[in-house]
């Protein structure tokens, strides 16, 4: 990948640095920043209206064709756009699903009217999006999935249920997967649907996590009657669509994460620089040292392979199983950065929110607990080495 940039991609990134240093949310750099972290209930509504900003200001959606509401850019403005992010720490977008996987997915496989209808909106935040794949008996297994999807005129009538529905609280629209050919092999009875989750029938349960916060949630379908318009991508073609999806998640995750990942390795350099050992503070000692410029090297290069990822997109073709590489080693080097920010804390590591002597409010404690969900969401390391294994090395199926 060549990396120098012309004179309009400097102009552009000197345009987004200005914009962010004058328009960065105050509460965020007060309060909820440090971390490296996916969005927090109380978050919401800040990171809402900061997403409708960047929209408003042309800096979400870069690469998606203006026509749709999207920039009509390339992946190299939008490489220059994480950068900048990272510098300038700011905060996620909230509708992370909708502008990850929704909206390129809807501009892949959409009709005219669904194209027209459903991209701006993700991008102005004004419809949250969320993922309904997983079920109880479908998660690495997707394919087995059993919620139905039976015709009924004009209409789908949906039965069944999700698990694991990160947003589905917020969310206004779902990517659903439903079998709609019980009788076909499972690959090839399954449909993609754009289902709002407004319907009667649909029933949203939240799930507490190991951090205590509820994220994601349990979705039942009764007798949801879906439009035969909210089909994407053609009737039993939803495995096709639904893997599009998943490459674009691996894609968003290995590198649009790489951002958080620098930003957090910034805030665990501030805090060796801030807590001290016998006297010493941290990043004087030389183990937690090497520690760090390991993780600095690992960030570094995940940079690097995301932008491997990126060259593709720039000669025009869909995202690859490559992209798994980036996923499983944002992985591997987040969770150690979050283990090494509680070995810097020592003892301290114990102490949560709520406690007077938690270091940063406690911020760190709950990145760490919620970083254990990295290597199950979005496909299990497991899942992704299978990947790497079959369709990158050309090993044979285990
Ligand atoms: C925080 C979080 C958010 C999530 N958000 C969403 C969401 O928004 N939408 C959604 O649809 N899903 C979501 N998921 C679900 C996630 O995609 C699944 O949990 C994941 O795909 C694994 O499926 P499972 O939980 O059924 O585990 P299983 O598939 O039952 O796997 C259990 C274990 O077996 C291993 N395993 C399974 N098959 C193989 C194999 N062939 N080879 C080697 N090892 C194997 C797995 O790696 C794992 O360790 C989320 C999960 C988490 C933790």
């Amino acid at each position: 990948m060549d990396f120098s940039l012309t004179p309009e991609q400097h102009a552009f990134r000197e345009r987004v640095r200005a914009w962010l240093s004058a328009n960065m949310p105050e509460e965020w750099t007060r309060r909820l920043m440090a971390s490296s972290d996916i969005p927090r209930p109380e978050a919401y509504d800040l990171l809402r209206e900061w997403q409708r900003k960047l929209y408003d200001a042309g800096f979400i959606g870069l690469t998606w064709p203006k026509e749709y509401g999207g920039g009509g850019m390339t992946f190299m403005e939008e490489m220059i756009l994480h950068q900048e992010m990272a510098l300038a720490k700011a905060p996620p977008i909230l509708n992370v699903l909708g502008v990850g996987m929704a909206g390129p997915t809807i501009i892949a496989y959409g009709t005219e009217e669904q194209k027209k209808r459903y991209p701006a909106k993700i991008l102005s935040c004004e419809e949250i999006w969320c993922q309904g794949y997983s079920e109880p008996n479908a998660g690495s297994d997707l394919a087995a999935l059993q919620t139905r999807a039976v015709k009924d005129g004009e209409f789908w009538v949906v039965n069944g249920q999700k698990v694991w529905t990160s947003l589905a609280h917020v969310a206004d629209f779902m990517m659903l997967l439903a079998r709609t050919d019980p009788d076909a092999p499972k690959h090839k009875g399954i449909t993609y649907f754009l289902l709002d989750m407004k319907l009667p029938g649909v029933t949203v349960k939240p799930l507490r996590q190991l951090t205590g916060d509820a994220e994601f949630n349990e979705v039942f379908f009764d007798n949801v009657r879906i439009h035969v318009s909210q089909v994407l991508g053609g009737v039993n073609n939803g495995w096709a669509v639904g893997l599009t999806t998943l490459m674009y998640e691996r894609l968003a995750l290995g590198f649009g994460l790489q951002v958080r990942l620098r930003i957090g390795l910034d805030g665990l350099i501030e805090l060796g620089r801030r807590m001290e050992k016998t006297g010493r503070v941290i990043v004087k000692d030389a183990v937690m040292r090497q520690k760090i410029a390991q993780l600095w090297i690992d960030t570094e290069c995940l940079k690097l392979t995301g932008a491997r990822a990126i060259t593709r997109l720039l000669r025009g073709e869909m995202p690859g199983p490559e992209a798994s590489t980036g996923k499983m080693v944002w992985v591997e080097t987040h969770q150690r950065l979050q283990e090494l920010a509680m070995e810097i804390q020592g003892p301290y590591a114990q102490l949560l929110r709520g406690s007077d002597w938690a270091v940063e409010g406690g911020l760190w404690q709950h990145s760490f607990l919620r970083s254990r969900a990295n290597s199950i969401e979005g496909g299990t390391t497991e899942i992704q080495k299978n990947i790497i294994a079959e369709r990158l090395l050309g090993l044979p199926k285990g």
